[in-house]
């Protein structure tokens, strides 16, 4: 044996031996009392002051934990109330009549208040790869992990260290293993423990990385961002039911443009939307880019304004450019616009519902949405009365603005269409007779509004 490998044999030994020093479990638990930080029980929901109150009162540890933790101390309103206890789910159940026990990996009491359901988790357990009921793929990743501990145990299982902070309801203080309360004063995302490790395990991690960071405003921690940068590709194991869901969490709470923006910065958004990245790099005059970042910028204006959102809309403009592409490229065979949009409408969707399994009714809305574009050019007759009466009409005329809007359509067609849908009867009859200039097939005229490809128009030529 050569001194080199004896070294790195060494090396290694060393470097396990701290890696097990630095297990949070292990360290030195800090403890903030009442004073020391900001969150008031008037600010948690009363059910779940309810159910840690009762928990308590059975002899049972009861904590708050994870983001409703961390938003309680930025002053804002948390998404939901996650609690933690030593009871196992059937002593939870025991203590709650509004209870139902969730989960085959790991068991979940969720205990019912109306619409209001407080999720109550018992402590998880180590880490042992030995274990049977911890269980690692060969690359890794965590697949079944349902073994139940301590506090100090469960603090180890935990992502970030902002989001492993435990508010306890016996003293109202909250408890810190982690260093946590440090990186959230810093505002940092660290994960706990070694972060390619930790990625590895759970490549969703890196998501949720980018989620918080967009949504708190942290910065990630240095070697958490070199981690992501090598490990981006993992997420491409992650099960498609799983990203998608992931995927509307991303884009669906007010902070998606910038969600957008870090997750091709890491490598992120590839794996999850490859054609669409695939059209991007093939960037002309800010097409694609400029339709996605409108769309994703009136996505947040809207949550902002307290107005809904639909995922259906957002991914219809996320594979406008592919079905378009490919579209393109089948009419250039010889195949009729209706069918050449038809056929590449079908094919984007069933390549990606394998890296984010879109639920039917989703991608079936993103088709009405796209087969409504070429039909908004018949402007004579009785086809735009009818066009006001389709169900996803105001769908699909946003989704013109959104085109007219950053140069993918005439921006003459959706003034025409506005005027038209708040024109009463009369007018509107006068707009849709044929002897009008203005109702015409623009066939002739130079269209200097996509210079890229006008294969979009001259599918809407043919319904015209
Ligand atoms: P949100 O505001 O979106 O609810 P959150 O941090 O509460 O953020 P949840 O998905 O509700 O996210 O998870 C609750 C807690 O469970 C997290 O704060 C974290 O401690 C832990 N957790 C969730 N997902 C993971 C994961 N993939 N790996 C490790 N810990 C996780
Ligand atoms: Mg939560």
């Amino acid at each position: 044996m050569g001194v080199i490998p004896i070294l790195n044999f060494f090396r290694k030994i060393i470097q396990s031996a701290l890696q097990e020093t630095e297990c949070p479990a292990t360290r030195k638990v800090k403890i903030y009392a009442r004073p020391e930080h900001s969150i008031s029980r008037s600010q948690i929901s009363d059910n779940a002051l309810k159910v840690l109150y009762r928990l308590q009162k059975e002899g049972f540890e009861a904590y708050l934990v994870g983001g409703c933790v961390r938003d309680l101390l930025l002053g804002r309103e948390p998404k939901d109330f996650d609690v933690v206890t030593n009871a196992d789910p059937e002593q939870v159940r025991k203590v709650f009549r509004n209870c139902r026990i969730i989960g085959r990996r790991f068991r979940l009491a969720h205990v019912h208040f109306g619409k209001e359901v407080i999720e109550v988790a018992t402590f998880r357990g180590a880490a042992e790869t030995q274990n049977d009921k911890q269980v690692l793929n060969k690359e890794g990743r965590l697949l079944r992990d349902n073994v139940y501990g301590t506090i100090e145990e469960d603090v180890w299982r935990r992502d970030f260290t902002v989001n492993a902070l435990y508010y306890n309801i016996k003293d109202f203080s909250v408890i810190d293993y982690v260093n946590g309360m440090d990186d959230h004063n810093s505002g940092t995302l660290r994960l706990i423990g070694d972060p390619e490790t930790r990625f590895r395990e759970d490549p969703v991690r890196m998501l949720r990385a980018v989620r918080f960071a967009a949504k708190l405003g942290f910065k990630i921690h240095p070697d958490c961002e070199s981690a992501m940068h090598s490990a981006a590709e993992l997420l491409s194991s992650i099960p498609s039911a799983r990203l998608y869901d992931e995927v509307l969490k991303l884009f669906l709470f007010g902070y998606a443009l910038q969600t957008f923006e870090m997750l091709r910065h890491y490598g992120l958004f590839q794996v999850l939307f490859p054609d669409t990245e695939k059209s991007l790099a093939a960037e002309e005059n800010g097409f694609p880019r400029l339709l996605l970042i409108k769309a994703l910028a009136n996505s947040d204006n809207r949550i902002a304004d307290g107005k809904s959102v639909t995922a259906y809309f957002l991914f219809a403009a996320f594979l406008w450019e592919p079905v378009s592409m490919l579209a393109n490229e089948k009419m250039a065979q010889g195949q009729a616009d209706f069918i050449a949009y038809q056929d590449a409408a079908n094919e984007v969707i069933s390549r990606q519902i394998k890296y984010t399994a879109l639920p039917r009714h989703i991608s079936l809305a993103m088709r009405e949405v796209w087969s409504l574009q070429p039909k908004f050019n018949a402007r004579i007759g009785s086809k735009p009365s009818r066009l006001l009466t389709h169900p996803r009409f105001r769908a699909g005329y946003d989704f013109l603005l959104l085109r007219a809007e950053t140069g993918g359509a005439d921006p003459e067609l959706a003034q025409w269409w506005h005027t038209y849908q708040n024109a009463d009867e009369t007018e509107q009859r006068k707009m849709t007779q044929p002897s009008r200039k203005s109702s015409g097939s623009k066939s002739g005229r130079k269209r200097s509004y996509r210079k890229r490809s006008t294969a979009n128009n001259s599918a809407a030529g043919t319904e015209a």
